[in-house]
């Protein structure tokens, strides 16, 4: 009996561990390919100007359409990515792409905003980071004011590397932004050491901000802070009216998140916010 319960648990157990395996070796290999066969593509999320709903920034996720699972969300496939080492070559398609799409809308007429892009922790402590954002830059053209780098908390712990890379960038003209912020490991003497020009408020401090005191009290240090230390500040993952009134109460004037907008494909963001006539709707002038 022992050995069949226990034949049985283990045979169970294996399976399933099988199947896990499995398809994670099969995304694995199909990621490899995924830059070359073109199945990447960039989503832009708008950051707003609360006081008169201006586009201020945007935000550049990436999506990947994968011919037989569909659209894959980058909580699945970046961890991948960062494992086996592809994150490099992804992460050097994200930036080009990035860059490249914000230079044509410039060029288009668009907003002279900057376009955010989010950095892998591997991707940040490559010794040559700051030398190939600028190859990136010029490139295509982008003026490096107008690309924007999220790293996080936890990226900066090493702090003789972070400083020479973040100067590095920092001198070249690259704003720095600290994404998920409050939810990492930190030092807040960091923040005085380091050139970072924006602090973006964790989306898990927004979610119950409306009932919860302890969330609104963080988020008020947050915000006093990064007003103090001149930075300037966003809060992310805003979804109603009611968490958009309380963080206008407490002078955030940037928010990013659902209730303006979700991430977009560059196609959409150009009918949304481009298309003469519905600029009234979320402008598109800065
Ligand atoms: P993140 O950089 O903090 O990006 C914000 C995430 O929150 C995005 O999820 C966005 O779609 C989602 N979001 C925005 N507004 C709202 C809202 O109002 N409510 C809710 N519930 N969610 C909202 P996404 O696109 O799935 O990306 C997840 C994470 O994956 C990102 O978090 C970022 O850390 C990472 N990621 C995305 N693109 C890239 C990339 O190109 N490179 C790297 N290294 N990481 C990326
Ligand atoms: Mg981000
Ligand atoms: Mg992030
Ligand atoms: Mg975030």
């Amino acid at each position: 009996e022992v050995k069949k319960k226990g034949k049985n648990g283990f045979q169970y157990f294996s399976a399933e561990l099988n199947d896990k395996l499995q398809s994670k070796i099969e995304l694995e290999g199909d990621l490899r390919k995924a830059v070359e066969l073109n199945e990447l593509e960039l989503y832009y999320q708008p950051q707003i100007r609360a006081e008169d709903e201006r586009m201020i920034g945007i935000e550049a996720l990436v999506r990947w359409n994968h011919p037989t699972k569909g659209v894959l969300s980058p909580g699945i496939f970046i961890p991948i990515a960062e494992e086996t080492g592809i994150i490099y070559e992804l992460g050097t398609w994200v930036l080009r792409e990035a860059c490249r799409q914000m230079r044509k809308w410039h060029l288009a007429g668009g907003p002279l905003i900057p376009v955010s892009v989010n950095l892998s922790s591997q991707q940040f402590h490559q010794p040559y980071l700051a030398d190939y954002v600028k190859d990136i830059l010029r490139e295509t053209g982008l003026e490096p004011h107008f690309l924007e780098l999220e790293i996080t908390e936890s990226m900066m712990m090493d702090a003789s590397v972070s400083t020479a890379i973040l100067n590095q960038l920092n001198e070249f003209g690259v704003r720095i932004s600290l994404d998920d912020f409050g939810t990492g490991y930190s030092s807040l003497s960091y923040l005085k050491m380091f050139p970072i020009h924006k602090v973006k408020i964790d989306r898990s401090f927004i979610r119950d901000i409306t009932e919860n005191d302890n969330d609104k009290a963080i988020v008020s240090t947050i915000i006093s802070m990064a007003q103090h230390l001149n930075m300037e500040v966003i809060a992310e993952g805003i979804e109603t009216k009611a968490q958009l009134d309380i963080l206008t109460d407490k002078d955030c004037e940037k928010i990013q998140g659902y209730y303006f907008s979700r991430p977009l494909s560059a196609i959409d963001v150009e009918e949304e916010f481009f298309i003469p006539g519905r600029q009234e709707k979320t402008a598109f002038h800065s």
